[in-house]
């Protein structure tokens, strides 16, 4: 089957899925948008995806979403979802729309004041490691609650939601309540600050759908549309 058979195929599938899921909860389909996971595919897969249908890609390293953006049509948006490294936020910020990975008060300080000097109000998700795991970045909730008021002072910066992800488990009913975890984090941070989190990322290929019944908002899906990674160059 040609790549772009195969992708629609699969893109049509985990459309699908997540309409399935959304009418089990109670919600409209067109509240959950797709971010196809693109990192380490090369521009011709992304141009069969585009050919598919795809009009959102996310990407999690600077440097190759600098290579391939300017390949790709004009009418594409992109998505932030990696860890961010302080070097390399002017040059991430004129390519994203959404960055769904700012996991600290020191990294939400810098871009704040690097859109500040490049005349930039980038829309931001706050990354919050729901459990606690120490070889993850983000947030922990009892300290986004802490430096949450420390966050919305950042007067560039559009907080529109928080963003997860839970731990590698061999089931994906396995990251229900971490999902749970942030749906109620997100609730309380709103209620308490008084301001609008609408967004919710959260569920990849392996646990798109259960995210989606729990409330998510954006779910950042790469090999179930895409097929798998190349290896990552040292
Ligand atoms: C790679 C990645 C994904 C997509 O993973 P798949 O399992 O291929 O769907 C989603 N979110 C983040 C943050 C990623 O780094």
């Amino acid at each position: 089957m040609e790549l772009i058979d195969q992708i629609q195929e699969r893109l049509d599938e985990v459309t699908s899925l997540i309409a399935g899921a959304a009418a089990k909860a109670g919600r409209s389909p067109s509240d959950i948008t797709l971010v196809t996971v693109s990192k380490t595919h090369s521009p011709e897969t992304l141009t069969a995806a585009v050919e598919a249908g795809v009009e959102l890609f996310g990407e999690s390293k600077v440097q190759e979403a600098k290579a391939k953006i300017p390949l790709m049509p004009g009418h594409l948006h992109w998505h932030f979802i990696g860890h961010l490294q302080k070097n390399k936020i002017r040059a991430a910020l004129p390519l994203f729309e959404l960055f769904h990975s700012v996991d600290s008060l020191e990294l939400a300080e810098q871009m704040n004041r690097i859109a500040a000097e490049e005349g930039l109000h980038p829309r931001v998700l706050l990354q919050v490691n729901v459990a606690g795991e120490s070889s993850k970045f983000g947030f922990s909730p009892d300290q986004l609650k802490a430096r949450m008021e420390s966050v919305l002072s950042l007067d560039r910066l559009q907080i529109e939601g928080v963003m997860t992800i839970p731990p590698l488990a061999p089931t994906a009913e396995e990251s229900r309540p971490h999902f749970v975890a942030l749906r109620k984090l997100r609730d309380e941070l709103s209620a308490d600050f008084e301001v609008p989190l609408p967004h919710l990322s959260m569920g990849m290929s392996h646990d798109f759908v259960v995210a989606v019944e729990e409330g998510a908002t954006l779910v950042r899906v790469g090999t179930r549309i895409l097929g798998e990674r190349r290896a990552r160059k040292k």
